[in-house]
């Protein structure tokens, strides 16, 4: 888990400063600090105010605003505030920068086409809330917009942009001061209503998004039907975790779907039965297993490393494909023009799959531009959302082409010939591999390269 930048700092009710330590000092570059609202733009003060107004003595609350740091740009802020007992008046509170979780860089969490928060932004802030706050309490939704490949098929892909960023747009305006939105996929949306705790209000900002995008497009271009479908759920009465809550939400966008679009959906149990219940045993069971088959998997196969130097890399291969639950599996070797070795997974009825051997070409891997994806693990980490339409048009029209999601390229560098092996999914859960789980493929991936090397 990564660690934020924290800071402890006291105030009056007033939201005078009574102490401020160095480090904060520096971190909003200020000599002195008198007032919060020196730092706090007013429309998060108001925000601020009322979380430390509804505190009583002794117990705490907390709160998400915008400071300005010393760059001048207003990073998000985690508060934790505490009234104390005896100590009538003083605020005390612990700041949690949530910015600095991946990157100070904005274009690092902004989606390029739409301003809006990325998908990796949006999701460890919507996971910040979960994890560090149990005491949180807010609605959280997933949108996704309706038969919009038709939109692109009979207006063009221009016209599907436009219309994705129109939408975004819309959202941003509805959801206004009560939470934050990100892009997490082609059309599809997350927004984290963290200033909401009751129905009502969540009813009024979502039937207004529903409602703006159905007429705007009604209105303004003939033949251009655009509506949108919304699943939403309350934290923390209905998911005991980040994970749990974005099934439950994901099962609600499916229900808007399936149940006509054009609509939201808001978990009730009353109405929609106890997913909750079989999602919590079916999650917890299942994901206790897959993490238990995952480690075994791994340990084994670095035992077989280390002590037959070898490892029997076509088992292992298809063995990580199905622990990891992964599309596809390929490894290039010297010749970058045609791949060594590749794997697919192809499902059956009843649950069931088989896996195949398939070949694929991928000219992105000489493109000198897809070089500069690559970090200090030589991992690449591809999320065809992420990417920039013009450096990376190539590997774009690649993941298009062949509807790829994500794809996880690791560079043998180490190898006796220079070598690639990529990890693809493009399925719809592409979104749920964690971190823990790329990491263990990077390491699967350091063991194939030094199988393959002269050490
Ligand atoms: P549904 O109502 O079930 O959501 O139907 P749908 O047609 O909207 O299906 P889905 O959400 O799965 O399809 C999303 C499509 O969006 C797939 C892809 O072709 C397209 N797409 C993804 N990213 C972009 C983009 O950046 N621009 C454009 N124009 N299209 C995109
Ligand atoms: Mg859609």
């Amino acid at each position: 888990m990564e660690q934020f930048k924290k800071y402890s700092i006291v105030a009056d009710k007033n939201m005078d400063i009574v102490t401020a330590g160095d480090p904060f000092l520096t971190y909003i570059g200020m000599n002195e600090l008198h007032n919060m609202d020196q730092i706090v733009p007013p429309q998060d003060m108001i925000q601020l105010r009322n979380a430390v107004f509804a505190i009583d003595p002794g117990s705490f609350n907390l709160s998400c605003f915008r400071i300005r740091t010393s760059s001048g740009k207003l990073n998000w802020i985690a508060a934790n505030i505490t009234k104390t007992e005896g100590r009538e008046g003083l605020i005390n509170m612990e700041l949690s920068d949530i910015q600095t979780l991946k990157s100070d860089s904005p274009q690092i969490r902004l989606d390029e086409m739409t301003g809006l928060l990325n998908k990796q932004t949006i999701t460890d802030y919507a996971t910040a809330l979960t994890a560090m706050y149990p005491r949180k309490q807010f609605y959280f939704c997933l949108m996704d917009i309706d038969h919009f490949k038709s939109v692109n098929d009979n207006f063009g892909h221009m016209k599907g942009d436009e219309v994705i960023i129109d939408v975004a747009h819309i959202i941003r305006d509805c959801v206004g001061e009560n939470g934050l939105v990100g892009r997490i996929g082609g059309d599809e949306f997350m927004i984290v209503l963290e200033n909401v705790t009751d129905k009502p209000k969540c009813r009024e900002v979502l039937s207004s998004i529903r409602e703006t995008v159905e007429s705007k497009y009604k209105e303004m271009e003939a033949g251009l039907n655009i509506t949108v479908s919304i699943g939403t759920a309350f934290y923390p009465d209905y998911a005991d975790d980040y994970d749990m809550l974005f099934k439950l939400t994901d099962k609600m966008l499916y229900l808007a779907k399936t149940k006509g679009r054009n609509r939201y959906i808001i978990y009730t149990p009353e109405i929609h039965g106890d997913v909750n219940a079989e999602l919590k045993v079916a999650t917890a069971t299942h994901k206790k297993a897959a993490e238990k088959d995952k480690l075994t998997l791994m340990l084994r196969l670095m035992s077989q490393f280390l002590h037959e130097t070898e490892i029997p890399i076509r088992n292992a291969i298809e063995e990580v494909l199905v622990a990891y639950d992964l599309d596809e599996l390929f490894i290039f070797y010297g010749d970058l023009n045609k791949c060594r070795y590749g794997i697919k997974r192809v499902d059956l009825p009843d649950d069931k799959y088989q896996i195949e051997d398939t070949q694929n070409d991928m000219p992105f891997l000489a493109d000198p531009a897809f070089m500069q994806l690559f970090d200090d693990n030589h991992t690449a980490i591809v999320n065809i959302f992420d990417l920039n339409k013009d450096k990376h048009a190539q590997l774009i029209e690649y993941m298009e082409k062949n509807e790829r999601r994500f794809m996880v390229v690791y560079h043998m560098v180490e190898a006796r010939k220079t070598g690639y092996l990529v990890y693809i999914n493009t399925r719809e859960n592409s979104r749920r591999l964690s971190e823990s789980d790329i990491n263990d493929l990077i390491y699967f991936a350091r063991m194939v390269e030094l199988t393959s090397s002269d050490r």
